[in-house]
């Protein structure tokens, strides 16, 4: 079993003393800005002048400057922009303000392990890398919780980068959960193949894949969107809490000797071998070319296929459902208000 680092395992006074500047204020930024902030932490955050979370960030009771101003002051600087925006804002704002000592922080190693970021070789680069959205970053700190977190050290100048990022951690509630260290390398690989080939990616063509064959077949779209769409969570639920024998325990035998002989037909050996490619893709490079290679051109493939997406059948009757159950949208709600910015 690899080691997971726990409460005892970090020591919270490396970061006494230090300046630590939250760039952006997302997802992931403001759940770590009002953490590291509960935590005692000397925090402050930078964001574009006019930037719409300016002033949400000051009503949480946080200091917020300039990206450049906040990289100035601090001495550690952790970059929660978009990646698309990051390569960007560092040589403009950031690059110019690091001194030795000072340590770059990400919570995703994309622009670095692709190369889109290359700081200089006396500060420290690492990562501390929520396995989970920020706003459950945020909740699960408030209740007492945390959400687990992988860190990583690229670059290690001062000899103290990893206790650093355990620290800071620590800070966020991720040491509450489990701390798992990783590599830049890895945690890039990973994160872009689970995302494309199960969380998101495989997971949506699976619903829409599933829907569309029975709305094909004849039945109503509401039944279909219950059956492949509404049920994932339940479903998901029961495996998260338990384990995927533990659901099996929760349904039924017909479902789930039709769960074991059939399942792995539909994930089958051409799937296998397009999850293997993705992998590829990601290994050498080719997919991050290609992702940076659209940001270049102003995005015109992703908004288009954005647009047909948002377009599905499965959008309005969903919506339609969805809007007969109040109770499910409570967690929408907490989204769109720390999105923007
Ligand atoms: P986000 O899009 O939610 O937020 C980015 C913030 O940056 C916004 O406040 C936006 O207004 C601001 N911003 C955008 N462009 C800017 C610019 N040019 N100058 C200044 N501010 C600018 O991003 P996020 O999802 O929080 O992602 C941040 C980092 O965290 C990324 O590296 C991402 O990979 C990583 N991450 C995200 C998640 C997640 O669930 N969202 C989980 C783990 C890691
Ligand atoms: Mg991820």
């Amino acid at each position: 079993m690899a080691k997971l680092y726990y409460e005892a395992d970090a020591d919270p006074g490396v970061l006494a003393g230090r300046k630590v500047a939250i760039i952006g204020y997302g997802s992931q930024g403001h759940a770590h800005a009002q953490n590291l902030a509960d935590s005692g932490v000397d925090v402050r955050v930078g964001l574009r002048p006019g930037s719409s979370s300016w002033p949400k960030a000051e009503e949480a009771g946080l200091a917020v400057t300039t990206v450049a101003e906040a990289a100035a002051d601090a001495d550690l600087i952790m970059i929660l922009l978009p990646d698309t925006e990051q390569a960007a804002v560092y040589s403009s704002e950031i690059a110019p303000h690091l001194s030795e000592g000072d340590a770059l922080f990400f919570a995703h190693g994309f622009n670095i392990h692709f190369g889109q970021i290359e700081p200089p070789e006396w500060v420290d680069i690492a990562m501390v890398a929520p396995k989970g959205p920020g706003h459950l970053v945020r909740r699960s700190y408030e209740e007492g919780g945390g959400v687990p977190c992988l860190i990583a050290v690229e670059q290690d100048a001062s000899g103290k980068a990893k206790a650093t990022a355990l620290a800071y951690a620590h800070a966020i509630g991720a040491t509450r959960a489990g701390v798992l260290e990783t590599t830049f390398k890895e945690e890039t690989e990973t994160d872009l193949f689970g995302e494309q080939a199960v969380l998101c990616g495989g997971l949506t063509s699976l619903m829409i894949a599933g829907f569309e064959t029975l709305v094909n077949a004849g039945y109503q779209p509401e039944s279909a969107y219950f059956e492949c769409i509404h049920e994932m969570k339940l479903i998901v639920d029961l495996i998260y809490e338990q384990g995927i024998s533990g659901m099996r325990f929760s349904i039924s035998d017909t479902a789930e000797y039709g769960d074991m002989t059939r399942g792995p037909r539909v994930i089958g050996k051409e799937s296998r071998e397009a999850m293997s490619k993705l992998l590829d893709d990601i290994q050498d490079g080719s997919f991050a070319r290609e992702w940076i290679e659209e940001n270049r051109r102003g995005r015109p493939y992703f908004n288009e296929l954005r647009r047909q997406a948002a377009s599905h059948p499965v959008e309005q009757v969903g919506s339609n459902l969805r809007s007969m159950m109040p109770f499910i949208t409570a967690g929408k709600r907490r989204i769109q208000d720390v999105s923007g910015g």
